[in-house]
């Protein structure tokens, strides 16, 4: 099963695909974790990814499509994947469906985690991530058993620089912009299913479920 989580950043795309990897035993490839995973370990992929992540702007395509069309090609994602946060352009949506149509295969759900601007801020102000093992929290809700270190590997957890309120508003406008136009492009091959994100997680994980076994 291969799966594409669409929605705005903060939407729950990665709190989601986490619950989708973990029920059906496929990895969840997040290409905001490879580069963050890149940054930390000082990689020069790390160094330029960040200048445009800082910025809240996309990386490069040419960049991203390489590292994710690498990820996917590894032996565990062989029975599918769930992809968080790729595509997040029409170009980047049609190397993918190039790469997977020659291998005679495609896409089988975009799912878009649908929740309006305004939750949105509220969202990433509160979410705290853990660099280490790419686990996310919220200081409201999903908080940590203890304060600012992550339950799954006691790392401390950070308000990520891209979440600043400032770079927030950039990132939900190049959102609209750039990434938005691919639900059109989903609707069109038939696999956009549409999930309402403002409900409690654990609500919106029943939705993607019965979207999955319908
Ligand atoms: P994305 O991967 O789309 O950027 P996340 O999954 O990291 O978004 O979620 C953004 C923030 O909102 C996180 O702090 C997360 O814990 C929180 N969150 C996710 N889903 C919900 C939800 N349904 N209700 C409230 N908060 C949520
Ligand atoms: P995320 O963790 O998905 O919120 O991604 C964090 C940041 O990484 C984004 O704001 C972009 O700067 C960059 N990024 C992640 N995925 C992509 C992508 N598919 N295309 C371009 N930039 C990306």
């Amino acid at each position: 099963m291969k799966i594409i989580m669409l929605g705005a950043p903060g939407a729950g795309k990665g709190t989601q695909a986490k619950m989708i990897a973990d029920k059906y035993g496929i990895p969840h490839v997040s290409t905001g974790d490879i580069f963050r995973a890149n940054i930390k370990n000082g990689t020069p992929l790390g160094t330029e990814a960040k200048q445009y992540m800082d910025k809240g702007l996309l990386v490069p395509d040419e960049l991203t499509v390489k590292i994710l069309l690498d990820r996917v090609a590894q032996e565990d994602c062989k029975n599918g994947y769930v992809l968080d946060g790729f595509p997040r352009t029409i170009p980047q949506a049609e190397v993918l469906d190039k790469a997977l149509a020659e291998l005679g295969d495609k896409i089988d759900y975009a799912i878009d985690v649908d929740v309006p601007d305004e939750n949105i801020v509220r969202r990433m102000g509160g979410r705290r991530a853990c660099l280490s093992c790419g686990a996310t929290y919220h200081i409201e809700h999903v908080p940590p058993k203890k304060e600012g270190i992550c339950d799954v590997c006691g790392q401390p957890l950070v308000l990520r620089d891209d979440d600043r309120p400032e770079t927030v508003q950039n990132r939900l406008n190049v959102y609209h912009e750039q990434t938005q136009p691919l639900i059109d492009f989903y609707q069109k091959k038939g696999v956009l299913k549409t999930v309402d994100g403002t409900k409690d997680m654990k609500d919106v994980f029943a939705d993607i479920e019965a979207v999955l076994k319908a």
